[in-house]
């Protein structure tokens, strides 16, 4: 034990020389000594024991993900034959999902019935056509958002019926909603013949009624019955408001500021108005389960510096910053530009790093978006980010805890 005990001393403290990072792959997540642990084989083979510090908190790790770690090696341990492993204590530690993506990636069928409805005798007539070229322009659009997580597998799997007559009704509360649906959907079994049972999404296209004062209602998330989603007049025909809801559906909250519930314009869960199609923003992306963050980081010391695709460009674009200072939310970090449904973007949002802030229940909180040369302090953290420039179409973004962008400002 002397031996061992001497041979400790003498190993401690070895810092991984100066700009040096471990980079390999998770393979054990552990939980020893009230500390968690992270077990990473490094691209030379050599094993690691990861400790964490207590600021440090790891939902998003998993194993089989890539990680890079700056840190100081605390002691080494032998295990069998040459074999040995070092353990350290992480001062910085940034991971890579991009190889877990593949895995949780999971194709959700979008199969829905669009129901045309005339209540009360109201003149207001459905162009059948139209409704259908939507819902096909609708599966692109999801398509798309979604990075293929969300689509029709063939044309069929989207139908349009009616004319469904409704009688007329006093008001506009929920309950309404739910007895309208109903009654579409008697009528569809029984006088179209239509099985709606074997569809997921439905979508009442109703006349336009004075006593509702909402273009579209859509259920957070579905029951065992279905998801539903209503839209009064014209606001059927867009498709923006009809995705608005959806992302209801898939369970989304709204899109907001500190100040405005529907206050984010980068995304479709912020307010929908007439043709303003554009994708879901980063951190509902990541959400909805259909991308996965580039980067994961759980603390900072000195400067960290990020290459961010365009958020629509791939599926793993954004930063994750999860910190035990700011228990509660996380911070998301992404580059929008004008491509893919993007396109539609309002041209103030083209070409800014965007900092949202997502709480526990996944509302989304749109804190800045900037131009090159632009920083955000993250409260509760004290770090700025730095959106130091761009190349070949990615932004360099760097996190550094101060508050000065130009030190070590260098692409
Ligand atoms: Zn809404």
């Amino acid at each position: 034990m002397l031996v061992r005990a001497v041979l400790l001393c003498l190993a401690l403290p070895v810092f991984l020389s100066r700009g040096e990072v471990l980079s390999g792959e998770i393979i054990k997540l552990s939980y020893a000594d009230e500390s968690e642990a992270l077990h990473l084989r490094a691209q030379d083979e050599r094993l690691y024991t990861l400790r964490l510090s207590k600021e440090s908190h790891f939902d998003l790790v998993e194993t089989g993900v890539h990680a890079q770690v700056r840190g100081t090696v605390l002691s080494t341990r032998k295990l069998r034959d040459d074999d040995q492993e070092e353990i350290v204590q992480v001062q910085e530690l940034i991971v890579d999902s991009g190889l877990a993506r593949q895995k949780r990636h999971t194709w959700e069928a979008f199969t829905s019935v669009t129901y045309a409805i005339q209540m009360c005798n109201a003149e207001f007539g459905h162009d059948f056509e139209r409704l259908k070229n939507n819902t096909v322009w609708l599966n692109d659009y999801l398509m798309k958002c979604t990075f293929g997580k969300y689509g029709a597998e063939s044309v069929e799997a989207n139908i349009v019926i009616g004319p469904i007559p409704l009688p007329c009704a006093l008001g506009c509360t929920a309950s309404d909603a739910y007895s309208w649906a109903r009654s579409a959907q008697d009528y569809a079994s029984k006088n179209l013949s239509v099985d709606v049972s074997s569809y997921k999404y439905h979508m009442f296209m109703l006349s336009p009624y004075h006593a509702c004062n909402w273009a579209g209602l859509g259920t957070i998330g579905c029951t065992s019955k279905g998801c539903f989603s209503w839209f009064l007049g014209k606001y059927g025909y867009d498709i923006g408001v009809v995705m608005h809801e959806l992302g209801h559906n898939f369970g989304l909250l709204h899109s907001t500021t500190s100040n405005n519930e529907y206050g984010d314009g980068s995304c479709i869960m912020g307010m929908a108005f007439e043709g303003s199609y554009r994708c879901y923003n980063a951190p509902q992306t990541l959400n909805l389960g259909a991308a996965h963050p580039k980067h994961v980081v759980t603390s900072v010391q000195g400067r960290v510096k990020f290459l961010l695709p365009i958020h629509m460009s791939t599926n793993a674009s954004s930063v994750v910053i999860r910190m035990w200072s700011s228990r509660g939310y996380n911070y998301v970090l992404s580059y929008r530009a004008p491509i893919s449904y993007d396109s539609y973007l309002h041209e103030e949002y083209h070409n800014k790093v965007f900092v949202h802030k997502v709480r526990g229940n996944g509302k989304t909180v749109l804190l800045a978006y900037m131009d090159i040369g632009g920083s955000y302090t993250l409260p509760k953290i004290g770090a700025v980010v730095c959106f130091d420039g761009v190349l070949e179409e990615k932004a360099h973004v760097s996190l550094y805890k101060g508050d000065d962008c130009s030190v070590n400002a260098e692409l």
